[in-house]
């Protein structure tokens, strides 16, 4: 016995072609314009947390400091999961990237590295 398939997009049950997902073209276009509309919010969301990211290190830097501690920085909404680029130094300490701030993280700081042409 066939099981029955339904419409991924409206539910409505559907006849036909076994590899068939949706009932209509409309419902085909609706589906893909809103898993495209999710990807741009994704990418969005990203973007913004890097912003952020660097916002807050920019901001930190221009102040004089080098080092600081990670619970200050998740306070101001820094979020360490979020970089742009992760290369190792000539020492093996891993370095992380926003943008063309260099840094590495311990357990509970965040040491600056350098800041400034990133791209090499
Ligand atoms: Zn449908």
């Amino acid at each position: 016995m066939e099981q029955k398939r339904y419409c991924l997009c409206c539910g409505k049950e559907l006849h036909g072609r076994p590899d068939k997902k949706f009932c209509s073209e409309q419902c085909k276009d609706k589906w893909n314009n809103a898993r495209k509309c999710e990807r741009r919010q994704v990418r969005a969301c990203v973007l913004r947390t890097l912003e952020c990211n660097y916002s807050i290190l920019r901001n930190l830097t221009e102040s004089g400091g080098t080092v600081w501690d990670l619970g200050l920085l998740a306070a101001l909404g820094f979020r360490p999961d979020y970089i742009t680029r992760l290369v190792s130094n000539k020492k093996g300490y891993l370095i992380c990237e926003c943008f063309d701030i260099r840094y590495h993280v311990t357990k509970t700081k965040l040491a600056l590295e350098s800041r400034g042409s990133a791209l090499d």
